[in-house]
């Protein structure tokens, strides 16, 4: 007799066992709900099994999933609390057995009706998450032959609790991807808000800072010099709107790649990084390393320009006048490193990456003296991703200057 029982104990464990795991892997409610009352019914040989689920808000249970069909004054109408056999078994929050709910008054016998169906017992269950909260109730109705026994009210609670956290956790996965896709639409937004900003902000700027060349040039040296201010704020505001422009890259991502080999150390010497205007301005030391022998990758070159030019303009921008500024090119295995070092204002551990985030700018943008919309290094990180490469950035401290590492792969002779 022991013997049968634990055969027939470890069945279920085994069968147990095997519906955990379904639960736990189905994000799709209306699936799981189908497959706890399908399980449920056949594990206590019952006629039909129903799932009564709690709307948090109203505190009102409502038939999510029945073996018979719900139909639809059945699904709308809910079912309360008081004077109900389900809203007793969740108050409860144990398991109810109603041998005869004709002989019930909480029976609503309206629900027979609308689905053509003859209840005679119940056992209810209440289904619970994982702090043991019930959030519905699984309901086992007619046993088939015989009655209920205590090991189906054992199996239909293990059932329910199982279901319990499943469901839950189902409704917050689908929460979930319904923010997750309200943020992309209005990341999206954004995007495209940028984009068309941008746009529109380049015609005008570039009419206005045609009049200014075309003024300049009759202009005696008191004007001169002071429409050489207002060009050298139109070209800020152009490199602004270039930045914003540059997102279109990322945003429009693989479709754009234009892939071909070049010569990274070629690339770097043409760009002549190490003679811009605003670093001789600051009177800093741009100093360049490129190694003798050609260093072949595979990229999009107006990409990587764009991600050469960002990296040294912030070194210039974050390094006080006089300071220094390396360039350099180093072979590591497969990959060329392309090292942008100056001895500025450093970073902290703390927003090593953070900088890497789009709009994210260490100093608040109140006080800060430097321009820039904190999108440089995010498109730059972004695009180098697009080319296969990695970027990421050191520094001993703030203070004690900083070095940025764009490491992209070598193309290599077959
Ligand atoms: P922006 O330069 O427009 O602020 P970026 O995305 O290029 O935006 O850089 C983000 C932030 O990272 C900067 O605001 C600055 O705080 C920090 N940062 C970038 N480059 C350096 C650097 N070379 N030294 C110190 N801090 C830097």
């Amino acid at each position: 007799m022991n013997n049968r029982f634990t055969k027939l104990g470890a069945a279920r464990l085994a069968r147990m066992v095997e519906i955990s795991r379904v639960l736990n892997s189905t994000t799709n409610v209306e699936r799981l709900l189908t497959y706890i009352i399908s399980e449920a019914a056949s594990l206590t040989d019952t006629e039909a099994a129903s799932i009564l689920l709690l709307d948090p808000r109203t505190r009102q249970l409502h038939f999510v999933a029945s073996s018979n069909e719900i139909t639809g004054q059945m699904a709308d109408t809910p079912v309360p609390l008081d004077g109900s056999i389900a809203g007793a078994v969740l108050r409860a929050n144990k398991p109810l057995y109603i041998p005869d709910v004709s002989a019930d008054p909480r029976w609503n016998q309206n629900v027979d009706e609308a689905i053509d169906f003859k209840t005679s017992e119940i056992l209810g269950v209440p289904m619970r998450n994982v702090d043991r909260v019930p959030v519905g109730v699984l309901e086992a109705i007619n046993k088939q032959n015989g009655s209920f026994s205590r090991q189906d009210v054992e199996t239909l609670t293990i059932l329910a609790d199982l279901a319990g956290v499943a469901v839950e956790k189902t409704r917050l996965f689908e929460e979930l991807k319904r923010a997750n896709k309200e943020l992309s639409e209005l990341d999206q937004l954004k995007t495209d808000f940028i984009s068309i900003a941008s746009h529109e902000l380049r015609t005008p700027l570039a009419v206005i800072m045609g009049y200014i060349s075309f003024l300049r040039e009759g202009a005696d040296s008191e004007m001169a010099s002071q429409l050489d201010s207002v060009l050298h704020a139109a070209t800020q505001m152009r490199n602004l709107i270039q930045e914003m422009l540059n997102m279109r890259y990322v945003d429009a991502g693989q479709t754009t790649l234009q892939l071909s080999t070049v010569d990274l150390v070629e690339v770097v010497r043409t760009m002549a990084i190490d003679a811009d205007e605003t670093a001789t301005a600051k009177q800093q030391q741009v100093s360049i390393e490129l190694p003798d022998s050609p260093l072949a990758v595979s990229v999009d070159q107006d990409m990587l320009e764009v991600v050469l030019g960002n990296l040294l303009s912030n070194a210039i921008k974050f390094t006080p006048e006089g300071g220094h500024i390396n360039i350099r090119i180093e072979r590591h295995s497969e990959e060329a490193w392309c090292c942008f070092t100056d001895d500025g204002i450093g970073i902290s551990p703390d927003n090593l990456d953070r900088i890497f985030k789009r709009f994210y700018q260490i100093e608040s943008p109140l006080i800060r003296r430097q321009g820039g919309m904190g999108l440089g290094l995010a498109i730059a990180r972004d695009l180098v991703e697009l080319n296969k490469g990695r970027l990421w950035a050191e520094s001993p401290g703030l203070e004690k200057g900083s070095t940025f590492y764009a490491a992209l792969p070598l193309k290599l002779e077959a």
